[in-house]
Formats: C-alpha cells, structure tokens, sequence
C-alpha cells in the first residue's frame, strides 16, 4: 500500500482567496511547484475567472496557457460561489463573505471529492489560503495532506495564530496597551494590531473568518509563509515549534528570477499605461499612490490626499479605483495640470521599477510593500484596514524603509504637503533609499540559488514528498 502510493504523482488542488492581493502569490506558487514537478490543478473563483477575461479582453482566458506550453504540469478551473458573475462582491462584502464562510465549504467539499475521484492515479494534496474556514475539515474527511499558505507577514499571522492569548490576556478584543508575551514578538502595542480585533470591528465577519481559519490552520500539516527568514527570524522561529512553517518569500519574484518579474499578467482590472506620462519627468521627482485591490478609502481622506499632493508640489501618479474618483476634489484634473496622472489601475510593477518613481504613498498592502522593496522605493504610509497597520510597524519602526504620512493623528491637507515634501526631498529620500536597497538585497539573497526562501521551499517539496 505504502510503495503504491509512493509512486503516485504529487498533485496540488490550489484553492485561491479571490482577492488581488491573495491570487498573485497564489499563481506564483503554482507555477513554482509545477516547476519541481508536481502536477496542479488551479481552481479560481468563476468570478475572477470572470473578471480576468475581461480584463485581458479574451473569451477563453487560460491563466497558465503559456506555463502549459512551456510543460508545466497545470489544469486550470473554476468553482462557483453561488452567486451570478454579475454579482458586486466589493459592494456587499460583508453579505459576501458571511456567505463565503456558511455556504462555500460546502461546494468545495463536491468539488474535491470529484476531483479525487476522477484522478485515482494521483496523491493529491491541498493546498488553500490560511484564510479559508474548512481546509482541515476537508482534507481529514478525504485523507489529503493539507498545505496552508499565508500570504501575509509572519508577525500577522502569528498575532492571528495567538488569538486564544491575547483572550486570556485581555486583548482581543484589544484596549491600547504594549503586548511582549506572544512567543517570537518582542513587543507590539496594541494601536499597531489588525482593526479586526478591536472592539469596533467585533460585529463584523473579518473577526469571525480570522477565528475559524486558524482555528483549522492549527490542523495543517505545513504551512507556507509568503515572507523571508531573515526579516522574521524571530516570529517564524517560535512558530516553527507548534509546526512545519517555510517561509518561501517574495514568491512571485522567486518564480521568475530570471525576468526578475512576475511573468504572467494578473490584474483583475485593465491597466493603464504610465510610461510615456512619466518619460517626461526626472529620476526620483514622482511619488506613487496607490491604497490597493481592497479597501475603500473615505471621501474625507481622498480629499484631503488630493489637497496636500496638489499643495506639495511633488509630481504623482495616483491609482484611484473605480467609484472612488467621485471622491476627488472637484476639478482636481484641471488644477493638477502635467504635475499629476490619475489612473483607474495600472502595472504597479512596472510603475514602481521606472526610474522617474522617488516613492511610493502606500496603504502597507503585503505585496505592495514587498513590490516597493524589489524596486528600492521608499514609502510613505497610511495604513487602514486588514493586516495593514501592523505591516507599517514593520516598514516604519522595524525596517526603517518608509515613514508615517500622519503619525497616528487625523490627517489633514497641511500635514500631508509637509511630510510628502519632506519625504521626497533629496536628504530624506537618500537615507531611505539606501535602507530600501539593503532590504532589496535581503530579498534578492533569500531568492536566489541557494537563499532561504530557495533552500526551504526544497526542504517542504521533500517533506511533502515523504508524507504523500
Ligand atoms: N496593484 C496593481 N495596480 C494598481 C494597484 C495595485 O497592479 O493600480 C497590485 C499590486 O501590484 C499588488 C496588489 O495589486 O500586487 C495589491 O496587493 P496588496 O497586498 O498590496 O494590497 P491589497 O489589495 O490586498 O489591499
């Protein structure tokens, strides 16, 4: 029995979250595990499905044609939700992701079951985002190893993984205090803790999807960490004591090391090209703003960015998303003349490694920082949402690459001109940059041949291989 299944080939059922900031590092791990080997099946939410192919404006849009092609191993499809493609999942998130929570485990449990049952030939294991509700549940009922992948920074994940200690402890929900019991966390005061686990947020599902996810990730078998040992070693060590944890980070760049650039287009939204607007302006004198695929930015703050950009004089591109450019200043275009290009969604990449990019106005999104590094762009912060304020802490007051926009008080236009002028200027960047260049060399070290991230993704194809 043992030799029979030894045999078989390792096979990966990949279940994404459908958000932006989760499907990049999703494919990209795809695409590196096809690369050893292993044979994957790649299942996408039909909506994002959906939302790729008009985004790439082609009917039968196949994520991993050219990965086929080129002989990986990678199937690709869909699942449904339950809802119509039509359906605004951004607009009714909470509606959505209650639904996501109660209903979905359900379809995926139909759909692995056939999976399993159609590929008797193969040892099929599972791999889904640590954010999920039911991996454990799912692969205990069909005998599947189980792989949790969290996209994030270790020191969120860790918080999460610590729920039950912060409860004891009388943070969770949170009152503002300094925290230094969390095994592999120095210390971390509690206003830089994620908003789902403060009192204001305890009525909605982020904190009910938070509790149930780790509750299962505890059942992992190994779990996979989109960062590098080098800039957690702390946090991944303590962790590594309760189970197998790899950091195998930044994977979307790991994958492609040799562009130097994720290969295969992802965006859900079309792109904008910003190259020609920016050939005209000097090295280092434009500043990115971009608050990611996610959160919704309120009509006071977009306000008062807009003043305090215009009144700072810095050139800028900003990436507004959809309904919120009815936010923006009236006759906003107008007055900031050649000065500024306000984009719907753009290649960020390509934005960021253009070298007329001097920093980078970011919301502290995992990728975004992680994309900032690999460009060597400093960034100037305004965290909101999510794992955000706690990933600032690691850029600000840990890494020293970027700076606060606000320093924890209410933004306002004045405040904003003062530190973007400052941020671009010439002293502060220079500094900045050189600590961003060091940590781009962190990552490029962790990456390469014979780095961390490469050693412990071949030490978990190898701890896999022995468990399958
Ligand atoms: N992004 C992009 N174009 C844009 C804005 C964002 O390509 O105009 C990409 C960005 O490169 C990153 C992702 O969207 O990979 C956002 O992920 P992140 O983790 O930074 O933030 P989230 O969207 O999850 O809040």
């Amino acid at each position: 029995m043992a030799t029979e299944k030894m045999q078989k080939r390792p096979h990966a059922i990949m279940i994404s979250l459908h958000f932006q900031g989760h499907i990049t590092p999703f494919v990209n791990l795809a695409l590196k595990l096809a690369s050893k080997g292993l044979s994957v099946t790649f299942v996408h939410n039909e909506f994002v499905h959906h939302k790729l192919s008009k985004s790439h404006k082609i009917n039968e849009f196949n994520l991993f044609l050219e990965a086929c092609e080129s002989g990986l191993d990678i199937r690709y499809t869909t699942i449904s939700d339950g809802f119509p493609v039509e359906f605004d999942r951004f607009l009714h998130r909470e509606e959505y992701m209650e639904s996501i929570l109660r209903d979905f485990p359900a379809r995926v449990d139909e759909f692995v079951g056939k999976m399993i049952e159609s590929n008797p030939s193969l040892a099929t294991f599972l791999v889904a985002d640590t954010l999920y509700s039911w991996p454990a549940t799912i692969a205990e009922k069909y005998n599947l190893v189980n792989v949790s992948f969290w996209t994030e920074p270790a020191l969120v994940f860790s918080l999460d993984y610590h729920l039950e200690l912060l409860r004891q402890n009388g943070h969770f929900p949170c009152k503002e205090e300094e925290i230094n019991y969390i095994p592999g966390i120095e210390s971390i005061n509690t206003r830089d803790l994620m908003p789902y686990l403060k009192e204001a947020e305890m009525a909605t599902v982020a904190p009910k999807i938070v509790i149930n996810s780790f509750r299962e990730v505890k059942k992992a078998d190994f779990i996979l960490h989109n960062t590098i040992y080098e800039l957690e070693p702390a946090t991944l060590s303590a962790l590594n004591k309760n189970q197998p944890n790899y950091a195998i980070g930044p994977i979307s760049f790991s994958q492609n090391l040799a562009k130097a650039n994720p290969a295969t287009n992802l965006s859900l939204w079309p792109e904008s090209d910003c190259t020609e607007w920016l050939s005209s302006k000097h090295p280092g004198s434009v500043l990115y703003i971009s608050f990611g695929s996610l959160v919704e930015v309120s009509e006071v703050v977009i306000q008062e960015i807009a003043h305090g950009i215009l009144l700072s004089e810095v050139n800028f591109i900003w990436a507004v998303r959809g309904g919120m450019t009815n936010a923006l200043p009236h006759g906003f275009e107008d007055k900031m003349k050649d000065k500024g290009l306000i984009v719907p969604w753009c290649n960020q990449i390509q934005v960021l490694s253009n070298p007329r990019i001097g920093g980078f106005l970011t919301h502290c999104g995992w990728n975004s920082i992680q994309e900032s590094i690999w460009c060597r762009v400093p960034m100037i912060c305004y965290p909101l949402s999510y794992d955000q304020p706690t990933n600032r802490k690691l850029v600000v007051d840990v890494w020293k690459i970027g700076i606060n926009l606000s320093d924890g008080v209410p933004i306002n236009r004045a405040g904003i001109a003062e530190n973007v002028r400052k941020f671009m200027s010439a002293s502060t960047s220079k500094g900045l940059r050189m600590a961003a260049r060091k940590m781009k060399d962190i990552l490029w070290n962790a990456i390469k041949n014979g780095g961390s991230s490469d050693i412990n993704f071949d030490h978990f194809i190898k701890d896999l291989k022995a468990k399958l």
